[in-house]
């Protein structure tokens, strides 16, 4: 509900909204939420992860109509790009919004989409905390599903905070544990996100997130081994360096028709920018016009093309259009190509992709050689729904 007139600060208006609900439930919350005139016009934040389903199914039954910002940051795990689309469907969210980071910050700031092995905290900035704020500019609170079991920096979480005098983030689980999220689940019989059962019981960006062994904090597969615990979206407080070392690896498993297999180049990549030796590959961002490369690929014996995200097929039009041009060296997909894409990228003019160990646990050999029958297996149509 929009504000009518001006009202108190927001600090004086979170404090009394606490004391007003500090003993309502989270539905009860919720429901409030949608309709005091002191919380205003509100839209709900959700990453579709582990335990969203649980949050968007309470909204689904009081306002359909109520707005869901899904932050994609072209990052994200594929299937969470198809849960997204599932849990949607499923439960009738009319108001979806798809948000995504602005593409000219991107080509400026993260051209070769490795910002988050350099300056994670930056790259959070630019593909998360920007884009959402200025997706909240219009709204006076935001609704999230954070908890306060999920880490120190969360510990003493209310269920309305101010955010810095601005808007009112308004959390209505904060006070349930993981078995409340799980049970909701189970009865209300939701879907859930299918990398759970895999061992990724907290789920962002897949760059940076990596399987959680027994007994471990369910968020210690959230940015593994960096000081960093949040993305920027909530507050940044208390640093807490990770234990283990990341289970993601730079030892990248190379895929061809022959399966799985190691990097048989010895040879460097540079970017064509950079001075290169005749024995080194290039690796090409996703935004390479390859015209303007006419006359300089003929000693180059590998070019790396990079796909910053499952959903962006730039990397395709590239390895085409350097085919025509004649390039005849080895042509590879390297980044967020999945199994149902492989016979795509083969017939694009790619002999090989590239992909990193942590997809490869995933997305074990026979998946992508079943793939390989791209008739079969024509994964933009069944996303469409059109097979
Ligand atoms: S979680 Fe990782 S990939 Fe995603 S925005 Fe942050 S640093 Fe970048």
């Amino acid at each position: 509900m929009p504000l009518e007139a001006p009202l108190a600060p927001v600090a004086e208006r979170v404090t009394e909204l606490n004391a007003r609900y500090k003993h309502h439930s989270a539905t009860a919350v919720l429901e409030h939420a949608l309709s005091d005139p002191m919380v205003g016009s509100i839209a709900l934040v959700s990453s579709f992860g582990a335990e969203s389903v649980a949050l968007l199914h309470m909204l689904s039954v009081m306002d359909r109509t109520t707005p869901v910002l899904f932050l994609d940051t072209e990052m994200l795990f594929e299937e969470t790009l198809i849960y997204q689309r599932e849990v949607a469907h499923k439960l009738g969210l009319q108001n979806i919004r798809l948000i995504r980071p602005n593409r000219d910050q991107i080509f400026a700031r993260d051209t070769d989409g490795n910002l988050h092995r350099s300056d994670p905290d930056a790259c959070c900035a630019l593909r998360k905390t920007e884009p959402l704020q200025n997706a909240l500019d219009g709204f006076d609170s935001w609704i999230t599903g954070r908890k306060r079991f999920q880490g120190q920096n969360r510990a003493t979480l209310d269920f309305f905070e101010n955010e810095d005098g601005k808007r009112i983030k308004v959390n209505p689980l904060v006070h349930w544990t993981p078995q409340d999220v799980s049970d909701y689940i189970t009865n209300n019989r939701l879907p859930r996100h299918p990398l759970v059962a895999g061992g990724y019981p907290s789920i962002g960006c897949a760059p940076c997130t990596s399987r959680v062994a027994p007994g471990e904090d369910a968020r210690a597969g959230r940015w593994r081994g960096a000081e960093k615990e949040e993305c920027g979206i909530h507050f940044v407080n208390g640093k807490m360096v990770r234990g283990n070392a990341s289970e993601s690896s730079d030892a990248n498993v190379i895929v061809s028709d022959d399966g799985f297999g190691n990097d048989g180049w010895t040879g460097g990549f540079a970017l064509l920018s950079k001075p290169r030796t005749d024995d080194v590959g290039l690796d090409l961002p996703s935004d390479t016009m390859p015209e303007t490369l006419a006359g300089q690929l003929d000693d180059v014996p590998v070019i790396r093309v990079d796909f910053p995200s499952f959903a962006d097929g730039r990397g395709f039009t590239i390895a085409r259009q350097l085919r025509l041009m004649g390039y005849g060296g080895r042509l590879r997909a390297r980044g967020h190509v999945i199994a149902d894409q492989y016979a795509m990228a083969r017939r694009a003019g790619f002999d090989e992709v590239e992909i990193s160990a942590d997809l490869a646990a995933r997305q074990p050999e026979e998946q992508w050689r079943a793939r390989a029958d791209w008739q079969a297996h024509d994964y933009q149509s069944r996303l469409r729904g059109t097979v």
